[in-house]
């Protein structure tokens, strides 16, 4: 498959690893396909674990070079890299839609958003302020200084192929840290062409990699090198876990944003036009395929039928389709074990008494396509209720009362987004303050942008990533106690 691409050197299919662009040196290769058709679009390296070794060593000579360099100068460099992915839009989105499977406009608004974490990081690369503090006796001073971490490396999901890469790479080159970046093995295309661009920008050779291939094998180097200083992880919670364990060899820093199971409240006195319209942006975008996307809906008992019906209307009209055809709403599911899962939590759900009340099966165009479903009558028993559902059902549990509905939606080992609509003042802050959760939209299904903490507590993870934050995570801090 060919790509009408405007940029003749996309979509690039090789691995930059120290400084140069390469194919594996034992030949093999790992193949992407387009989720909509099955279609093959390109091969890229399967690199050894060698391979990564040598760019991580690369990485820590230019990175000593890169923090030596004045804030301004990084600054500047990923503000071209900004303007760079910002030109390239179209092409970055047809790249990323050929291999996630998102419709075109959500991948064009992922670019955006990708490019909006190199913009607000490139201005905090000159903020990176440290402390004096009041020694404890009169002769002595205390001052705090903020340093890079070093040589930091970055392992990304399929979901987000653009954003996830940026939200990690730019705060590290802000920082003064260099990276590795391993993508996701089903959207590598994306990532490499940032990389691409990243390179036009100014980044200097051997300061960022990107290696290719078996997550395993690269995971091992990544996680046994002492050379690298921390890893950033967005995945499953059982690779987090995992990771985790393998970095506490060499104890490095870690942040993980795992795996979400979001409650998705509307109390009584809510808006339903506005809790229908956010619902419909949460739980459906990327067709179900985000960590924050409402997992349980639950509503209360005066507003349920109203909420499901207008529910159900929309959700009965959203297009489903080939990301790439105008007016395409919900794309394919990114591979058949996610159609699978899908299934399984459905036959889970109807054998225990759920009512499907929309959609409900695989889409007629085949594939991995499936129709945008909405279950009722759902209870705690229901495998929904504690798995991550990751794709395009809604399962709507009724409530009554506001103890009730904040002891369910505390009731999970995960801790990411959560939503509540409502009007009551009172109830939006005390419900809010008790969700144990890293995030809480009140009134709205979208809570991303790159001036806000993203990122969970309990198993959803930790650490931050975006708003000034985010570049925490990529620096130590260092403390002269001086003797007057
Ligand atoms: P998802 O369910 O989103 O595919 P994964 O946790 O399986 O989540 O994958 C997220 C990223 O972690 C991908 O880049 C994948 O290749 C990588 N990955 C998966 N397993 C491992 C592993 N054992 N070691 C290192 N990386 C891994």
């Amino acid at each position: 498959m060919t790509l009408a691409l405007k940029d003749i050197s996309f979509p690039e299919t090789r691995n930059l690893i120290a400084g140069e662009w390469v194919t594996a040196q034992s030949g093999r290769t790992i193949t992407v396909t387009n989720p909509a058709t099955g279609a093959l679009i390109a091969a890229v390296p399967s690199v050894s674990c060698a391979e990564v070794a040598r760019a991580i060593a690369a990485a820590e000579i230019a990175q000593v070079a890169w923090a030596a360099r004045p804030a301004k100068e990084r600054a500047a460099v990923l503000r071209m890299w900004f303007d760079l992915i910002l030109g390239a839009t179209e092409d970055l989105a047809l790249i990323l839609t050929s291999e996630q499977g998102k419709p075109l406009s959500e991948a064009r608004g992922e670019i955006a958003y990708a490019a909006s974490y190199v913009e607000w990081f490139a201005e905090e690369a000159k903020r990176i302020y440290g402390d004096t503090i009041p020694g404890p006796t009169a002769d002595r001073r205390i001052i705090v200084l903020k340093q890079p971490i070093g040589v930091t490396a970055a392992i990304t999901p399929w979901n987000f192929p653009a954003a996830m890469v940026t939200r990690k790479i730019a705060p590290a080159l802000a920082a003064g840290c260099a990276m590795i970046l391993k993508p996701a093995s089903q959207t590598p295309l994306t990532a490499l062409a940032l990389v691409a661009l990243a390179e036009r920008a100014g980044v200097p050779a051997g300061l960022l990699s990107v290696v290719t291939g078996a997550a395993r094998e690269i995971g091992a180097e990544i996680t046994s090198n002492p050379a690298i200083r921390k890893l950033s992880f967005t995945g499953s919670t059982e690779v987090g876990k995992e990771l985790m364990r393998q970095c506490a060899g060499t104890v490095k820093r870690t942040s993980m944003e795992l795996g979400g199971n979001a409650p998705f409240i509307v109390f009584d006195d809510a808006d339903i036009e506005a809790a229908v319209e956010g619902a419909i942006i949460s739980k459906y975008r990327n067709a179900g395929q985000t960590c924050v996307c409402a997992n349980r809906l639950f509503v209360q008992a005066g507003v349920h039928d109203a909420f499901v019906r207008q529910l159900s209307e929309r959700v009965a009209a959203l297009r489903v389709g080939e990301g790439t055809a105008p007016g395409t709403e919900i794309g394919p599911l990114i591979d058949d074990a996610a159609v699978a899962k899908v299934r399984d939590l459905l036959a889970d759900a109807t054998a225990k008494g759920a009512t499907i009340a929309v959609g409900g099966k695989a889409h007629a165009l085949g594939g991995t396509y499936f129709e945008p479903t909405i279950v009722t009558g759902t209870t705690r028993e229901m495998a929904f209720f504690e798995e991550e559902i990751f794709g395009p059902v809604a399962p709507i549990f009724r409530f009554e009362t506001e103890e009730e509905v904040i002891r369910l939606a505390n009731d999970t080992p995960f801790g990411l987004a959560s939503y509540l609509y409502g009007r009551d003042v009172g109830r939006i802050f005390r419900v809010a303050e008790k969700l144990e959760c890293g995030m809480v939209g009140v009134n709205t299904g979208l809570i991303s942008n790159e001036a806000a903490p993203f990122g969970g507590i309990k198993e959803s993870g930790q650490g931050r990533e975006g708003s000034r934050y985010g570049i925490e995570d990529y620096l130590e801090v260092k403390y002269l106690c001086l003797q007057l």
